[in-house]
C-alpha cells in the first residue's frame, strides 16, 4: 500500500484531530486509515479535499462518508482480524479498504455498476485482494457467502432487512446500518447471540438512500437516488 506520499501529512492530522481526539479508540482503526490512501478514492480535482472533516460527492449522486463515520462504524463492528465481513453500499471502495485490513475476507455490494467497477479497480491498485465486489441489490445480502461475523450497511434503510439479519452470524454477529427516511436517521448496532438479538441506537446519521427490495424505492428508473418515497 502507498504508505508514503504527499498527502501523508494531511492524513496523519485527520487520524488525530478527526479522529483519535473525538474518540475512535480502536488502535488497528485508526492504524488501518493512517495506511490508507483516501484521495485515491475520489476524482482528481476533489483529491486535495481528501482529507477534510465532510463527505464528498463521487458520481452517482452519491458520496464519500465523512472520516470520522468510516472509522465510527468500523470501530463498532469490533472486528479483530479474520472475520467475514459484508459491506453493503461499495460506492467509492474507502469503507472497503478499511475492513481490508481489519478483517479476513470482505464482501462488497454496490447496485451502480459504474461505482462498484471503479471501487475494485482502485483495492486492486493498492494491492488489497481479500476482497469481492458485487453488483446488485445489497438489502438482499450474499446468502451464498452467509453467515458473516459482521455487516456495515452504508445507505439508509427504512427498517433492517430481513435478509441482512438471517445472513448474520449466531454466535456474536454484528451489524451496524442507518435506519431512517431523509428527514431521521438513527446508526444501530445490532448483535446476535443465538436468537437474543440487541439493537443499540448510537446516534444520529444521515446517509443516502438505500435503494432495493428491502430498501426504499426509486422513483424514477433513470436512477436519481435522491428522490424517494
Ligand atoms: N462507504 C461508501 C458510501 C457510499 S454511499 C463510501 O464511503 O464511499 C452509499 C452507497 O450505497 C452508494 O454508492 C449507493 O449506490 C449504494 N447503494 C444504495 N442502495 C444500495 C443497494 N440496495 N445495494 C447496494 N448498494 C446500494
Amino acid at each position: 500500500m502507498a504508505k508514503r506520499d504527499v498527502f501523508q501529512t494531511a492524513r496523519e492530522e485527520m487520524v488525530v484531530r478527526q479522529l483519535a481526539e473525538r474518540g475512535i479508540r480502536d488502535a488497528r482503526v485508526l492504524q488501518a486509515m493512517r495506511d490508507i490512501p483516501r484521495h485515491r478514492f475520489v476524482s482528481a480535482e476533489l483529491q486535495h479535499l481528501a482529507y477534510r472533516d465532510c463527505p464528498l460527492p463521487i458520481g452517482d449522486n452519491q458520496t464519500i462518508s465523512q472520516p470520522y463515520m468510516v472509522a465510527w462504524m468500523s470501530e463498532l463492528l469490533a472486528l479483530r482480524g479474520g472475520e467475514r465481513v459484508l459491506e453493503v453500499g461499495t460506492g467509492s471502495g474507502y469503507q472497503t479498504a478499511v475492513l481490508c485490513a481489519l478483517a479476513g475476507q470482505v464482501y462488497s455490494l454496490e447496485r451502480h455498476a459504474r461505482l462498484a467497477d471503479r471501487a475494485a479497480t482502485i483495492l486492486a491498485e493498492l494491492g488489497l485482494n481479500n476482497v469481492e465486489i458485487h453488483v446488485g441489490d445489497g438489502s438482499q445480502g450474499l446468502a451464498d457467502m452467509a453467515p458473516f461475523d459482521a455487516i456495515i450497511v452504508t445507505a439508509a434503510a427504512p427498517a433492517l432487512p430481513g435478509p441482512l439479519r438471517s445472513q448474520l452470524h449466531p454466535q456474536g454477529g454484528r451489524m451496524v446500518l442507518p435506519v431512517g427516511d431523509d428527514r431521521q436517521q438513527y446508526l444501530e448496532l445490532v448483535t446476535r447471540n443465538g436468537d437474543r438479538w440487541q439493537i443499540e441506537r448510537v446516534g444520529a446519521v444521515r446517509f443516502v438512500p438505500l435503494i432495493g427490495r428491502y430498501g426504499f424505492r426509486a422513483v424514477r428508473r433513470d436512477d436519481d437516488d435522491s428522490a424517494v418515497v
